[in-house]
């Protein structure tokens, strides 16, 4: 039996052992995937016991994807780009090798709730610059996408991202009127999430073709993309970045690149909301 676990600390609520046990038994495999809880201290040492229990690939989450790049063998170039790893699969001759599935997700789940996006139509603006938005970089730039604009309440965080990328730095006092330029616009801070203040940003000057895009996904439906369809813009939810970003892991463990059924995408639509 091939032994697979998600790992972080906390990770209880984590709902990928629920999206790869339905392909498991969707795909009549002979595997278990885990969610096991490592602190921080702990964290090299668990792996390495994992790894001689048996473990054969991991996901990885808060707060470990960048301490666990130390001990991945190899990392692959977006991985490295994105200063991150959240899947480890780990070779038969047990290598231990990191790379990252989050830009994969962003965009697989563009092209399917919108496929007649076109990402060479025009600049990004993306709003935010902590961990996820690194990876939506990557994601867009391996899409061609023209221009990518990039605010933050800390500027130094975006100054950060533009070491690594090729992108223009917008003030956080100018990000209303930055919307102007934008195909594509995207929330990638945590605000409108439950429990956080909502993200103010003007949309009035956002073009009618403009697709805008939220990778919070509690609410599905967040202020953002209300404001955006009542102005008759088109939008994605959040929630299938998670989906999708699942998809590689379950690839370089099994061999096979999973769909996402319309039962699996309503059932975790409901656990997300919980
Ligand atoms: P992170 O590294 O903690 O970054 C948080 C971002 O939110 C930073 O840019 C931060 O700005 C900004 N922010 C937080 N509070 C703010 C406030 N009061 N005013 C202005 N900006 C604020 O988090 P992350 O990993 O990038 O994730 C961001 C969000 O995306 C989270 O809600 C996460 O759940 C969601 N996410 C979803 C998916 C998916 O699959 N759909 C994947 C990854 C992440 P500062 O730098 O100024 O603090």
């Amino acid at each position: 039996m091939k032994k697979i676990a998600v790992i972080g600390h906390p990770v209880s609520h984590s709902l990928s052992p629920f999206i790869h046990n339905a392909w498991i038994e969707e795909y009549r495999l002979n595997a278990k995937y885990d969610a096991v809880d490592i602190a921080p201290e702990n964290l090299k040492t668990q792996i390495r016991s994992m790894i001689a229990d048996g473990y054969v690939g991991f996901n990885v989450t808060i707060p470990h994807k960048i301490a666990v790049m130390d001990i991945c063998d190899t990392i692959d170039e977006s991985a490295k780009n994105i200063g991150a790893v959240n899947l480890i699969a780990v070779s038969r001759q047990g290598k231990i090798q990191g790379f990252n599935t989050d830009g994969f997700g962003f965009i697989a789940n563009i092209k399917t709730q919108k496929p007649s996006f076109d990402f060479s139509s025009g600049a990004a603006l993306i709003i935010g610059a902590g961990g996820a938005t690194r990876a939506i970089i990557d994601g867009l730039m391996q899409q061609n996408i023209p221009e990518i604009y990039v605010t933050n309440r800390t500027r130094s965080k975006v100054a950060d991202i533009a070491k690594t990328y090729n992108i223009n730095i917008v003030d956080w006092e100018q990000r209303h009127r930055a919307v102007k330029n934008a195909a594509l616009l995207v929330n990638a801070t945590s605000l409108g999430m439950v429990g956080q203040p909502p993200l103010e940003i003007d949309l009035s000057r956002l073009s009618a073709n403009a697709l805008v895009c939220d990778i919070v996904y509690k609410p599905l439906m967040t202020d953002l993309l209300l404001a955006a369809a009542a102005q008759g813009n088109g939008i994605v939810t959040g929630l299938g970045m998670l989906l999708h970003q699942a998809r590689p892991s379950f690839k370089k463990w099994f061999g096979v690149l999973p769909d996402i059924s319309d039962k699996l995408r309503m059932e975790i639509e409901q656990k997300a909301a919980q």
